[in-house]
């Protein structure tokens, strides 16, 4: 039998030159299983996919609760979140945040002088370096916490057993007493329109080297929508086609009509109830996109890119599934209960794989709890994640935030009359010292239920919104009522003291 840990004896990422990475990595395991083929290993706990909820799952099973555990990843450790999500989005927000500072510091009467554009290139190269950093932080992680990571693609075999592909072809077989399956998703492929294959994605969006001059967007979701606010305040010239007359229309109408005004206030060119119907690739390299809007048609020509951010679609094409009859849904989610018990005994699944709400925090927060579930004492035997009262922000520009319901979804919950929904407008006094067409909106809304008027749903939009939301949050989670949000003695000047003082 091969020993358990071929990680012990493998250097660390963080210790191999980005360029030879995967090339390393294969080689290791080349000669590691050339020579003993065919390789069967096993373990207690068999996780596939190192993103972040497998990886919060494994390390939680093995550091806190002894389990053997190993982690199958197929690309970089941290998923999509910390390679092609969250972290490097919210990097490049915080570039755009600051060029939108340096506009706006005129007002407050500093003399700064931009004397070249945005320095994209360098900035990117920065970006990939922090990102390399944390792939190697992540390795050291699982390193600590004696979790094995198997660099290689997974493949369902049985309910006990997955073959892995290795970099250099050769397979490997894991028996596994448990499996959890954490593979995230990747972007939906786009609508099948001639020349829709010269347009990217999100994780093409990470690999632009150069700041473009004018880019287009099709999507009305967190990722067009954050994309497009980035690119514009960087001072690239954008185009947003959504099939509607709103973005984020999953959120509540505050929000949606409030951030597609300003995006639209911001220069940002929304095309509405628009579809693209071809895209075509020049001479130059510059891309024409053609497309209908309301009756209409038109044309953008010299494009730098197209990102199609259309949704994401569950990862679950090539797993073997069907192996080991794990159910799926008509989208190709994995069917998990609250407890991410599938329909297999022993087989487990979370986060985005799943399709209840995809975000990083969430998938994390389900795999600590089946961690703790199937390997703690006994006290933990019923743990599992609520997936009410979740809240998210996108990084719009302004920054927008949500917790439990929006106002139509309260209403057809509690019905109108037993509603009572206290709203507010207002300029944030950091737009004090500026012109009438440089200020921003701020709006933010509570939604308050039965008599005792319980706070069943809270929207924010506006500077700050994202670091504000937390700490509601924990309220709106603990039941707070409006009388609760009103004891609290507000804090001045801030925008956030108006959610305790509506009236
Ligand atoms: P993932 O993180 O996607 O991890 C799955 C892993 O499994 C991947 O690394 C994949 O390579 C691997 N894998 C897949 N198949 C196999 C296989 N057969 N064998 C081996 N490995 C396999 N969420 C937030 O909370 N905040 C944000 O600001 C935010 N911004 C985002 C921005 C973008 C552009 C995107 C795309 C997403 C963003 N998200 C954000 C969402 C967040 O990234 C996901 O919800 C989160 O990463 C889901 O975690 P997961 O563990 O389910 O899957
Ligand atoms: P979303 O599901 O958020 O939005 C996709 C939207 O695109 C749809 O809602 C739809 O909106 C529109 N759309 C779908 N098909 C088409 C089409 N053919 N043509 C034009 N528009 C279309 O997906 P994203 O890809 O933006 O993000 C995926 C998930 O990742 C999010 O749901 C979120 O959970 C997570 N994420 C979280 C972030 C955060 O926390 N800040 C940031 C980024 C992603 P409509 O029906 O209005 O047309």
């Amino acid at each position: 039998m091969q020993p358990l840990s071929l990680l012990a004896r493998r250097p660390l990422l963080s210790a191999i030159p980005a360029a030879s990475r995967i090339t390393t990595i294969s080689r290791h395991f080349s000669q590691t299983s050339l020579a003993m083929a065919p390789i069967s290993k096993e373990t207690d706990f068999l996780v596939i996919g190192g993103g972040s909820g497998g990886l919060g799952a494994a390390r939680a099973a093995s550091a806190k609760f002894g389990t053997k555990a190993m982690v199958i990843e197929g690309k970089r450790l941290g998923g999509t979140c910390v390679n092609v999500g969250c972290v490097p989005k919210k990097v490049t927000f915080n570039a755009a945040a600051i060029a939108e500072t340096i506009h706006q510091s005129k007002s407050y009467g500093f003399n700064v002088q931009e004397t070249a554009p945005f320095d994209w290139s360098t900035f990117k190269k920065k970006r990939d370096a922090y990102i390399l950093r944390l792939n190697g932080i992540y390795e050291r992680n699982l390193a600590n916490d004696k979790v094995e990571y198997v660099h290689g693609w997974a493949k369902i075999l049985s309910k006990n057993q997955v073959e892995v592909t290795l970099d250099d072809g050769t397979k490997t077989v894991v028996n596994a007493k448990k499996i959890l399956i954490a593979v995230g998703g990747n972007p939906t492929v786009p609508p099948p329109i001639p020349g829709s294959e010269l347009g990217t994605n999100s994780d093409g969006f990470f690999d632009i080297e150069t700041l473009p001059k004018k880019v287009a967007l099709v999507g009305a979701g967190y990722i067009a929508v954050e994309f497009a606010g980035m690119f514009n305040a960087l001072g690239v010239e954008t185009h947003l086609f959504i099939r509607h007359n709103t973005f984020l229309r999953h959120f509540d109408p505050i929000i949606q009509e409030g951030v597609t005004k300003e995006y639209e206030r911001l220069g940002v060119k929304l095309h509405k109830q628009s579809a693209a119907t071809k895209v075509e690739k020049d001479e130059a390299g510059k891309l024409t996109i053609h497309y209908k809007e309301g009756d209409g048609e038109g044309v953008v020509s010299g494009v730098d890119h197209l990102i199609w951010a259309v949704g994401r679609t569950p990862a679950t094409a090539d797993l073997g599934l069907e192996s080991a009859g794990v159910q799926v849904n008509e989208k190709g989610y994995i069917v998990a209960d609250d407890y991410q018990n599938t329909n297999v005994e022993n087989i487990y699944a979370l986060g985005d794989v799943t399709g209840r709400v995809e975000l990083t925090p969430v998938a994390i927060a389900a795999g600590r709890r089946l961690a703790a579930r199937l390997f703690g004492p006994e006290q933990f035997s019923t743990l599992k994640l609520d997936y009410n009262g979740i809240p998210s922000v996108v990084f719009a520009h302004p920054e927008v935030g949500s917790i439990g319901l929006t106002e139509p979804e309260a209403v057809e919950k509690y019905g109108r009359e037993n509603l009572k929904i206290y709203k507010t407008n207002f300029t944030a006094m950091y737009y004090a010292m500026m012109e009438p067409d440089q200020k921003g909106p701020t709006a933010y809304k509570l939604i308050c239920a039965g008599p005792e008027e319980k706070v069943v749903g809270l929207h924010i939009l506006g500077l700050g919104s994202g670091e504000m939301l937390q700490g509601f949050g924990v309220a709106v989670k603990m039941g707070a009522t409006k009388a609760d949000f009103d004891s609290c003695v507000a804090i001045h000047p801030t925008s956030a003291e108006e959610l305790v003082t509506l009236k």
